[in-house]
């Protein structure tokens, strides 16, 4: 029997996450269809995707460049809602069935939180969400009897390699990293990265802050905090491991040494394809691994005093409480700064580093509580930005 559509809106359409996004819904024979999309800044391709797709609506998230912008091209079925607010309309129309948070940062937060007060399914790209708030989304996705299923690599293989056994036989979950571009600078050699460097990823096409947080690890210290609130796992029992091929996308080994992994070629469309047709598996576009190849799969130790970024997620995801926030935003502000020529590359995890450790610490904030210390934070990062 044929399944019914399954109506999506994608949050941040135009980003790395949501093209690839759009090419999952035009490979699903109709299974998929896209009520909503939006983008803060691209609008040109906004629109281009709006004919393609016809959604009910687009939301243009910069309310002052929407304004400016010629929308005479969208198509007449599609209405346009500007400014961040009609992201919260958007997530609110009962059509939706399944909201794509694919928001890049901090601002993909409001909306992920609305699309949970709205009981609606979460896929999750947006990992700052949770790392930000993972243990208040967590309880609002609860108290809504909703799920959160994450579209990041990683935890989308955990989510699946989970199915193996009870929550109770979990000994321990193991994230894989790429290990990033520069694996094998040493310490001065990295002190000289460049943007344009740090913005070739050897493996993953993706946006800019994503790719600077994989060169710096920190992409895999906010992913040991995303794991930690989305599986309710203790930071230690979250390991990382180097694995250069980024085949096999993590790891759960149960209290017996069984582990239990999760391979595909690097190719976001599977777990996107995965969160947006959960608990279905369906034949899709992704890439296949091809068996009739040699494949050379490799593991290393992540050391922590290679990696500080990682040392940082471990805390954080120990903490709880504001330190993620702290971090989060510190990150963001820090790669902001690097990307704009104003911070050296190896400064980006020291000045968030000095930034955590001089935090007011409160163990249970409140939603407002982390959009205020989210603000103290960039503010703070602003002290190390040379003119
Ligand atoms: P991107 O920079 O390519 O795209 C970001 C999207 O967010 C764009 O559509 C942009 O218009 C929108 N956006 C940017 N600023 C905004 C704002 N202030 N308000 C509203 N919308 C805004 O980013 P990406 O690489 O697609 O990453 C998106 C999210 O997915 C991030 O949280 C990232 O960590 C996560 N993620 C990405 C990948 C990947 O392969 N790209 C993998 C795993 C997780
Ligand atoms: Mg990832």
């Amino acid at each position: 029997m044929a399944q019914p559509t399954r109506q999506v809106a994608i949050l941040g359409s135009t980003g790395s996450i949501g093209t690839s996004a759009l090419s999952v819904v035009s490979g699903s024979g109709g299974r998929l269809r896209v009520r909503a999309l939006s983008a803060h800044s691209k609008f040109k391709d906004l629109v281009i995707q709006a004919k393609e797709y016809l959604p009910r609506w687009v939301v243009a998230t910069d309310a002052p460049a929407a304004s400016r912008f010629d929308w005479k091209d969208l198509p007449k079925g599609t209405e346009l809602l500007v400014g961040p607010q009609g992201l919260e309309q958007v997530v609110a129309d009962p059509e939706v069935d399944v909201v794509l948070a694919a928001i890049v940062g901090r601002a993909g937060l409001e909306s992920t939180w609305a699309a949970l007060e709205n009981k609606k399914t979460v896929a999750l790209a947006n990992k700052e969400s949770l790392v930000m708030g993972g243990s208040l989304v967590m309880q609002l996705a609860r108290d809504r009897g909703v799920q959160i299923l994450p579209v990041d690599s990683e935890h989308s293989a955990i989510f699946q390699a989970l199915r193996a056994g009870n929550p109770t036989e979990v000994h321990r979950l193991v994230l894989t990293a790429s290990g990033g571009p520069f694996r094998h600078l040493n310490k001065e050699q990295l002190k000289q990265v460049t943007v344009a460097e740090a913005l070739e990823h050897p493996v993953w096409d993706m946006g800019p802050k994503i790719t600077v947080d994989s060169a710096t690890m920190m992409n895999k210290a906010l992913e040991i905090i995303e794991a930690r609130w989305l599986f309710d796992v203790p930071a230690p029992q979250i390991q990382v491991t180097i694995h250069p091929q980024s085949i096999v996308h993590s790891l759960v080994e149960f209290v017996d040494g069984s582990v239990i992994a999760q391979m595909s070629p690097p190719d976001m469309r599977l777990p996107i394809q995965y969160a947006l047709c959960y608990p279905e598996r369906v034949a899709g576009v992704a890439q296949r691994i091809d068996w009739s190849q040699a494949l050379n799969l490799e593991f290393f130790p992540a050391e922590l005093d290679r990696y500080p970024a990682l040392e940082l997620g471990y805390e954080c995801a120990q903490a709880g409480g504001t330190s993620g926030a702290v971090l989060n935003a510190a990150n963001e502000a820090a790669v902001g700064a690097f990307l704009a020529g104003e911070l050296h590359f190896t400064e980006i995890v020291l000045a968030c580093r000095s930034v955590l450790t001089s935090h007011n610490f409160e163990s249970h904030p409140t939603l407002d509580q982390l959009i205020a210390i989210d603000r103290w934070a960039r503010e703070e990062i602003s002290h190390w930005v040379f003119a």
